[in-house]
């Protein structure tokens, strides 16, 4: 099946007489006839289901659906993308370890790794991605578990060079995992670039209307958890937890996704809610219609603002003055998504004085009528954000320049409203500076 196909088919195929739409089993369980067979369940010896806590019916078929749409083996849909980064990386690491991460990545994450998870032991070097293969690996340490970056970073719109990234992971024998969220499957597929996980937050393009929170890991199967036993004895040790299974064997190239199950979604409860797992199909069935539209208007709009006298940069990938189309070209053929950022004029005298630079942009911001400010990206409606003042708000200075996140920089995530409008309300609100 082709892609737009399978956003329509993959994952739920009815039987004889059964419902056209995928049908939302709002129960947290399901009854069996005997004892014998719930232990099997239990054992991960037969396939079913028994408490939505682990799994359920519409997740499922969900689950299958994005896993087509990556191409990996399998998925897990969690209740959130933040859940998402955590359980994909905390089913390689433990206390002790340490994860090499894109210093562009969401700041939600930078604070995820940064603060939450070095409570638990976990350290975490944030790195320019755009470093040289020898300055890159000079970060890597024994106890590295992980490469971690985004397809297109949120906000600067950074593109990853995914080969060159999955190449530096593997020799140093460890996956690289990459946030697919801004690209979604229809614009890059990492696992065909070497990724070996992928994670998403589904609340953004995938649900696509702002309905439901969701986040999702993605297993290409392709990682050999068996060569790297020294390193990742989890996968290929018996479990204890789980009556002795060795993941490796007994799920072959599934080992990572089943254990994520079986252990953290199993111990920390952030399956996603069925609910959400619906709407979430809702929006997939047309994600191959919507994505290009995104990226038409968001490449008219980047277009608009490069050229306007009070605008000073614009970051937009499929710009052709931007230093990333080359790496856009190679990895994002069919567009470069809905989120662009830019500056203002006047950033050179703010750089010494962020709070006037801060003032600046919200008072674009404050006077955008249709461009609504929300806390989001990647709606069906447009959406205008300050990073610097809401989703990085708790980096330090440092940690916000490493980000490319300046004072006046204003995120704007283009819609899918006819982009005349969207052009005129940007108009009128710069020309009022
Ligand atoms: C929003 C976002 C997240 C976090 O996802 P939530 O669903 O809000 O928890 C992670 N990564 C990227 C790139 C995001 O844009």
């Amino acid at each position: 099946m082709e892609f737009a196909t399978q956003c329509l088919h993959a994952g739920y195929e009815p039987k004889n007489g059964e419902p056209g739409a995928l049908p939302l089993v709002q129960s947290t369980t399901f009854k069996y006839d005997s004892t014998a067979e719930v232990a099997a369940l239990f054992d991960l010896k037969a396939n079913g289901f028994f408490y939505s806590r682990l799994a359920n019916p519409t997740v499922d078929a969900v689950e299958r659906k994005l896993a087509a749409l990556e191409g990996g083996v399998g998925a897990i849909l969690t209740s959130s993308g933040q859940a998402a980064s955590f359980i994909a990386l905390m089913n390689l690491c433990r206390a002790g370890d340490h994860i090499v991460a894109s210093a562009t990545i969401y700041g939600g994450v930078i604070n995820l790794i940064a603060v939450t998870m070095k409570r638990f032991g976990i350290e975490v070097t944030l790195v320019d991605q755009n470093l040289s293969n020898d300055e890159l690996s000079s970060y890597f340490r024994p106890n590295t578990k992980a490469l971690y970056a985004e397809t297109i970073a949120n906000p600067s719109a950074q593109v990853l060079d995914l080969t060159r990234m999955a190449d530096l992971a593997h020799a140093h024998g460890v996956p690289l995992i990459v946030d697919n969220t801004f690209a979604t499957p229809y614009l890059c597929r990492p696992i065909e670039f070497g990724a070996d996980i992928v994670v998403h937050s589904t609340s953004k393009y995938l649900d696509g209307h702002a309905l439901g929170l969701g986040g999702a890991i993605v297993d290409s199967g392709k990682f050999n958890w068996s060569a790297h036993q020294d390193k990742f004895p989890e996968f290929s040790e018996p479990d204890e937890s789980y009556h002795g299974c060795v993941y490796t064997e007994a799920f072959g190239p599934a080992a990572y996704i089943v254990k994520a199950r079986a252990q953290l979604i199993r111990d920390l409860g952030c399956l996603q809610s069925p609910h959400n797992a619906f709407y979430l199909n809702q929006g997939l069935e047309t994600l191959a219609l919507r994505m290009p539209q995104y990226c038409q208007n968001a490449q008219a709009v980047a277009q608009f603002l490069a050229q306007h006298p009070k605008v000073d940069q614009v970051f937009y990938p499929g710009l052709a003055c931007s230093p990333e189309q080359q790496r856009a070209q190679k990895y994002l053929p069919r567009g470069c998504s809905g989120v662009l950022s830019f500056t203002l004029k006047a950033a050179a005298a703010t750089a010494q004085a962020p709070e006037a630079g801060r003032a600046l942009a919200a008072r674009v911001i404050d006077r955008l009528q249709l461009i609504a400010l929300k806390v989001h990206v990647a709606d069906i409606k447009s959406i205008v954000m300050h990073p610097a003042s809401t989703s990085h708000r708790q980096l330090s200075a440092e940690q916000l320049a490493a980000a490319g996140v300046s004072p006046t920089l204003i995120r704007l995530s283009v819609g899918l409203e006819a982009v005349g409008d969207l052009i005129a309300d940007l108009e009128q609100a710069l020309s009022q500076l």
